[in-house]
């Protein structure tokens, strides 16, 4: 029997203003090649400096994940050449890292944990784009010289599980410190999958295939089933040393497969050197202590919800899952519904709504507005059923719940004196049933009150007609 070895790196574009080494804007959906200048068009004699922007958000980081912050980091240069790197070098930090030894936890369903440890998170600039364009390819240089932080983990994880485990809890980690935006689709949150297997028991790391930039949780699962098989079958077959090379592999999710781009080059080929136009990076006590006070964290929050609003550790999960979510729902507690229907409209009701690209950030329906419905619903004005009409309407119309319940009269009949007239006319013409169910038929009971809600088309408050009718059935 085999296990998997996972390994993930991360690169996560930082959402500073400008760029890393110079003072062009980081928004690269601008005109092509617009936002650029000497620097970053890499011309001879343009020196970089570094935006210091980049190291707070490194610090907010390392804090994030208990992790060392070297006070000084370095720079070094990788040599390559490809077209959308016009210096055919890029500026990283291999030797000393601003970020060292963290480590992530990840929460599984059945509520256990695991620590993942993290090796590092440097600082290195991004390329710019190739756009294959018929027989042409040009080069859009907007994104060259965008801020990247590169998170490499330990190779800890031990299937695909904890590797999206892993994935999910780094990706809301940042949108909680607000450092990137981390959109995966759009390339600011981008992962390259390292994969090997061994016997289980062995200790040893086996030959690591590397899956480039897989760009959704879903893809990121398929690649590494279909390279655990490859592995595996050919360990089984006796050709695992011919076929598992050290390699940079591409997933294709249309042909379902893994296969070979490039040899995985070592480190001596890239011929690192330190960078010699840049000083070392400097932290000092103050920029240290300003940026590591950070915002409270999904873990910190999923356990406050836990003690504060009596969620459960599932329920608080999913709504920590997200800033937006988290900070959604504390908007609708503000209008003093309780946390328990608003856990149910929010993470069911709403989000099953929330179709075509919609999310709770661009919500036709305000966390606001939700709120007042879970209150409606709590105060018992209207039924659950009815609320769901309301919200229905909410999604396209723009008005207060109390007047789309006034609107569409789905005020809760709540007035005894109604409730026992409906009960005592369903009885008198169901007056054999009401026999059958004082003989014994228990059964009935049920009939009863689906007849009663009819009749009263949905809006009497169910709880009082199943009490008139224990007493009138009696
Ligand atoms: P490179 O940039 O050359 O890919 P890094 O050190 O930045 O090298 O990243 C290596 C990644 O591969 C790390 O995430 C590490 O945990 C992972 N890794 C190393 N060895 C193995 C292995 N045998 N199986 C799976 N992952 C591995
Ligand atoms: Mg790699
Ligand atoms: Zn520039």
């Amino acid at each position: 029997m085999f296990e998997t070895v996972i390994g993930l790196e991360v690169h996560t574009q930082l959402n500073t203003d400008s760029k890393l080494f110079c003072s062009c804007a980081t928004s690269f959906n601008a005109e092509q090649n617009s936002n650029t200048c000497p620097t970053c068009l890499a011309l001879p004699g343009a020196l970089p400096v570094l935006n210091k922007e980049v190291l707070h958000k490194s610090i907010m980081l390392g804090t994030a994940i208990d992790a060392r912050i070297n006070k000084t980091s370095y720079f070094d240069r990788k040599s390559y050449f490809y077209p959308d790197s016009p210096s055919a070098y890029q500026i990283t930090q291999l030797y000393t890292p601003v970020v060292e030894h963290g480590t992530l936890q990840i929460d599984f369903k059945d509520g256990k944990h695991k620590i993942i440890r993290i090796n590092r998170a440097h600082i290195e600039a991004d390329a710019g784009k190739n756009i294959h364009d018929g027989s042409v390819s040009k080069v859009d240089l907007n994104r060259a010289g965008t801020p990247l932080l590169e998170i490499v983990s330990e190779p800890d994880m031990s299937s695909s599980e904890e590797a999206i485990l892993y994935l999910k809890k780094l990706h809301s980690i940042v949108r909680y410190l607000d450092i990137s935006d981390a959109n995966m689709q759009e390339g600011s949150f981008r992962c390259d999958v390292n994969v090997s297997i061994r016997p289980k028991g062995d200790k040893k790391l086996y030959t690591r295939v590397e899956i480039k930039n897989i760009n959704s949780f879903r893809f990121i699962e398929q690649a590494i089933a279909l390279e655990v098989e490859r592995q595996t079958i050919a360990w089984e077959d006796g050709v695992y040393d011919e076929e598992i090379l050290q390699e940079t592999r591409l997933f294709d999710q249309d042909k379902q497969e893994t296969r070979s781009m490039r040899g995985k080059e070592g480190a001596a080929d890239y011929r690192y050197f330190p960078e010699p136009d840049l000083r070392p990076a400097k932290i000092d006590d103050a920029m240290l202590e300003k940026f590591s006070k950070i915002p409270e964290l999904p873990d910190k929050k999923r356990e406050r919800f836990i003690s504060e609003y009596k969620l459960n550790e599932y329920n608080a999960g999913v709504i920590t899952s997200s800033l937006e979510m988290a900070h959604f729902f504390e908007e609708m507690i503000k209008e003093g519904g309780t946390p328990k229907t608003a856990t149910t409209w929010l993470t069911g009701e709403l989000q099953s709504r929330l179709k075509g690209g919609l999310t709770l950030i661009t919500s036709p329906v305000s966390a606001k507005t939700m709120g007042e419905l879970v209150n409606r619903i709590d105060d018992q004005t209207i039924s659950g059923k009815a609320a769901k009409e309301v919200l229905d309407y909410l999604m396209e119309n723009d008005l207060g719940v109390d007047t789309i319940i006034e609107k569409l009269g789905l005020k809760q009949v709540t007035d005894m004196g109604a409730i026992e007239k409906m009960c005592d006319e369903i009885i008198a013409a169901n007056e054999d049933k009401a026999e059958q169910f004082r003989a014994g038929k228990d059964k009935l009971f049920g009939f009863f009150v689906g007849q009663v809600m009819k009749a009263s088309k949905g809006s009497a408050n169910p709880q009082a007609v199943n009490e008139v009718l224990k007493a009138k059935l009696a």
